[in-house]
């Protein structure tokens, strides 16, 4: 293991005390009376958090965290082994922030960052870990005599939900100022006004108008059109959490105490659904048009509209990563460059259009000679090049003087005209020294000179 750094043990243990803070005072916020069943486990979020960050190194202060908040609760029932069921809960919850961080790092490799990945995040970070938990943590407490056999089915239901919601509120807000934590002063004003809205409909929905509270969820989309990640999540933690500690101490919407008003609440509830799942739709809509069409450009911006092969510009970056892996690995690579003999003469002779039509031709040998690895690419004009990735030069050439082979053996049929056309090919491997890319390339080019001086027609290997 990697030696830990004194700042980076300061961060985790400053880390696992608010873990700490949250999982003790959280019972008291977040509880329902007289069951004493949490709503809300935000410790959870936090080893998610922790493990995303530190790995299995957080591993220990969360179970040291846990154990602390646990034990004076756990200790106070009469069940044998307080200690032992301590421990097993405290690692139960270490446990979820590993089982969601590597879920985190297999399902959404690139991170919380299009609509698509909510389902993802959802099912596989938030729900999944901590039913696995979750499982653990009742049975350990119904073995342990803290809650009867038959509890445990409820008892479970709500710790997934309860951590779940942990992880979701507790991982947005982290990513949010994690990705874009500045706002600008538009945005701060769309907060300022927000929060103040959110208040108002709070209060009123604590006290005499519950179903008050269910126009936040619309509010909370109108902001998430207008300030960042870090704004949205946290207004909407605030938000959700205040409504939970409202019905764990009796008050809010969900605590049902006169049936006259629940027609309201009901009408309130749909109608501010069915904004919010209409505002989402409008946003998905717009995001897919934007990444097709984005797609579309990308493209085009990469390819050569002629012959349908990348350009030098989608070129370069994947003989720089071939590159970096023949340095990293020591194995070799090959680089080709192709130049028609006399072109400039079969464009006088039959046409530019004819012309297009040969270098189509060519284009479409060099595919079919190639391994489907290897990157054909047109340089630019009538220069093409081949990147054998992986590649000894002896193979490449192999697929070269097929290549050549061919040009010089049968003419080219182009828009119903039959041309003789060769080629000259400049080849050169990746020696192990060189520094850049770029000089393997300057090296071949070089050949390729060497083979139009030599007479044409052949293939040059540049040393
Ligand atoms: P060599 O390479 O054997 O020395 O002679 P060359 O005649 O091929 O010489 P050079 O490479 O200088 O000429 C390239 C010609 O290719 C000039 C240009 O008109 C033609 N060319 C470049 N791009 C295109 C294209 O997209 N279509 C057509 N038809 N011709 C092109
Ligand atoms: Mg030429
Ligand atoms: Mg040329």
């Amino acid at each position: 293991m990697a030696r830990l750094k004194h700042t980076t043990v300061i961060w985790i243990a400053a880390t696992a005390l608010v873990y700490y803070f949250l999982a003790h005072f959280g019972m008291a916020l977040f509880a329902l009376k007289p069951g004493n069943i949490t709503l809300l486990w935000l410790p959870s979020g936090i080893a998610l958090v922790m493990c995303l960050h530190w790995g299995y190194r957080s591993i220990p202060f969360i179970v040291l965290a846990s154990f602390a908040a646990n034990f004076s609760g756990m200790s106070a029932f009469s069940g044998p082994g307080p200690f032992l069921h301590t421990a097993v809960a405290a690692i139960a919850d270490g446990m979820v922030g590993i089982i969601a961080m590597h879920a985190f790092k297999y399902f959404l490799p690139n991170g919380l960052t299009r609509s698509h990945d909510l389902v993802p995040f959802g099912l596989w970070v938030c729900i999944a870990p901590t039913s696995i938990t979750s499982i653990i943590l009742s049975i350990n407490l119904a073995v342990g005599g803290y809650i009867s056999w038959a509890e445990t089915e409820n008892f479970f239901l709500m710790l997934v939900l309860a951590d779940s919601l942990g992880i979701l509120l507790v991982y947005q807000v982290y990513q949010g100022w994690h990705d874009d934590g500045k706002m600008s002063r538009a945005e701060l004003n769309w907060l300022a006004g927000t929060t103040l809205v959110m208040a108002v409909l709070l209060t009123l929905g604590f006290t005499t108008l519950p179903g008050a509270v269910f126009f936040i969820v619309p509010l909370l989309l109108v902001l998430s059109f207008n300030v960042n990640l870090f704004g949205v999540a946290t207004i909407s933690s605030v938000s959700l959490m205040s409504i939970i500690v409202a019905t764990a101490h009796n008050a809010g919407p969900f605590e049902v105490t006169d049936p006259a008003d629940s027609n309201f609440r009901l009408m309130a509830f749909v109608f501010s659904s069915a904004l919010t799942i209409l505002g989402i739709a409008l946003q998905n809509r717009q995001l897919t048009s934007i990444e097709r069409s984005s797609e579309l450009w990308k493209d085009a911006a990469e390819h050569d509209p002629l012959t349908g092969l990348i350009n030098r510009r989608a070129f370069l970056p994947r003989l720089q990563n071939e590159h970096q892996r023949a340095l990293r690995t020591g194995n070799t690579y090959t680089f080709a460059m192709l130049d028609l003999d006399h072109f400039k003469s079969i464009n006088d002779a039959y046409g530019h259009h004819c012309g297009d039509a040969v270098l189509c031709a060519l284009a479409a040998v060099m595919v079919e000679n190639c391994r489907s690895i290897d990157a054909v690419v047109r340089m630019g004009g009538e220069e093409f090049g081949i990147l054998f990735p992986e590649c000894h030069i002896d193979e490449a050439l192999i697929a070269l003087e097929r290549i050549r082979k061919r040009f010089e053996s049968s003419s080219t049929m182009a828009d119903g005209k039959s041309i003789f056309v060769t080629v000259s090919i400049g080849v050169a491997a990746f020696a192990g020294t060189e520094e850049k890319d770029t000089e393997v390339v300057k090296r071949a080019d070089r050949a390729l000179y060497a083979a139009k001086a030599e007479g044409r027609n052949q293939i040059v290997v540049g040393l």
